[in-house]
């Protein structure tokens, strides 16, 4: 017997929460932990143009052969201009390349491995703090997991100086972690300057840039929250990018992401993109197609288009409306600790400070379960819940 020697996995401090969650039988519960889109009336639709594309898709499907390994090509190609823009240098230079990957944790877990497979590099530099899976994927491929300071707590700000005070000690080679826009958790970005400074740090380090890129359209648009990414591409002659569209499509559990390679030309840019293939063979062979199918063909189309893009801006405004909300409403409910801070933050999430021992109360004694990390989920917010929500924060603070 070998299954005897097994010991427990911790729950994940995320995903342990939703479950949590559901075996809490109280009625004013509210789940403000994973990252999830929640309407007006606290749902979490399937998206208009989704909806559509699937009944396009329902009525023209032929087959369910398998797809190639990196998937569909049309929207291989449309990941990358959403990434590098339509008409970028880049593309024309034939110096990226995407394939589909399983949601955007697939694709940091195939960046990983093919780097750890091809390359020398072993260390990954993330931010501290940063998204709760991202040392379990890179310490899992194998890589040495380094952190980098983002957040002064003092201020609820962003510590840039000491960002690239401890980037520069990072060796040639050494991969840098970047959230591309609405960094999770703390909702901070860098400034287009600050860009700038990193992607002439990464240039003259010889770093290699891993863009984590899930949340595009929940900052301040579509092209705007590129931004980073694109100064930082023009910068250096290697990156890799891993994109998700679970968010801004709301294809949360059609695992639907790509895994971008950039090299210095086209011939070193094949030769990766073969090794990539590879990593894919070995991990699943080929992907599933539904999602893509669906992001392609929502791409392809100007009404589809037109459409998602509506529906992005819709599920963005609600979130910065529910920030407002929410900082006003603190004060409502008698707090006096300035949270103005939050409504400064981008995308999903608000780095709310609080700590584990409140974070544990609110859930234990009301039943708002947040992140142990004071991590809260903007997007759960609604105008129902925001009463319960900020008389219990109130209660602990
Ligand atoms: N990166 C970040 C920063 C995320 O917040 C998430 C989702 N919570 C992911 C990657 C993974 O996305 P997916 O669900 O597509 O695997």
């Amino acid at each position: 017997m070998i299954f005897s020697q097994v010991t427990q996995a911790p729950a994940d401090p995320i995903l342990g929460l939703t479950e949590a969650f559901k075996a809490d039988a109280r009625s004013g519960k509210v789940n403000l932990g994973v990252g999830i889109y929640k309407d007006e009336a606290g749902e979490t639709p399937v998206l208009r143009s989704v909806k559509q594309a699937e009944a396009r898709l329902l009525e023209q499907e032929k087959t369910k052969n398998y797809l190639g390994i990196d998937g569909v090509q049309a929207y291989n190609q449309a990941v990358l201009e959403l990434l590098f823009g339509k008409g970028s240098e880049l593309i024309a230079q034939n110096r990226a390349q995407a394939s589909q990957a399983p949601g955007g944790t697939g694709a940091l877990r195939i960046a990983s491995e093919f780097v750890m497979s091809n390359t020398q590099s072993r260390t990954i530099w993330v931010s501290n703090p940063t998204w709760a899976n991202h040392q379990n994927v890179f310490e899992t491929a194998g890589l040495q997991v380094k952190e980098y300071t983002y957040y002064r707590a003092e201020d609820h700000g962003m510590d840039f100086d000491a960002m690239m005070a401890d980037l520069a000690t990072a060796e040639q080679g050494d991969l840098v972690l970047l959230h591309g826009c609405c960094h999770n958790p703390t909702g901070i970005d860098p400034t287009i300057e600050q860009w700038q400074q990193i992607g002439e740090l990464c240039r003259d380090k010889g770093l290699v840039p891993l863009f984590d890129f899930a949340y595009q359209g929940f900052g301040a648009g579509i092209e705007e929250d590129a931004q980073g990414l694109r100064i930082v591409a023009a910068m250096v002659p290697e990156m890799l990018v891993a994109s998700s569209f679970s968010k801004n499509f709301g294809l949360y559990n059609e695992r639907i992401g790509a895994v971008t390679v950039v090299a210095a030309d086209t011939e070193t840019k094949d030769k990766a993109f073969s090794q990539v293939k590879r990593t894919i063979r070995a991990s699943y062979s080929n992907p599933p197609a539904h999602g893509a199918l669906i992001v392609s063909t929502i791409l392809g189309d100007e009404t589809l288009r037109a459409e998602w893009e509506a529906e992005l801006t819709e599920m963005r405004e609600r979130i910065a409306e529910m920030r407002t909300l929410f900082v006003d409403s603190l004060a409502a409910a008698g707090v006096t600790q300035d949270f103005s801070f939050i409504s400064t933050q981008n995308g999903m999430f608000s780095f709310s400070g609080l700590n584990k021992d409140q974070v544990a109360r609110l859930k234990d004694e009301f039943g708002v379960y947040i992140v142990g990390s004071g991590r809260i989920s903007v997007a759960g917010m609604t105008k129902s819940n925001m009463p319960v929500i900020c008389k219990a924060i109130a209660a602990v603070l």
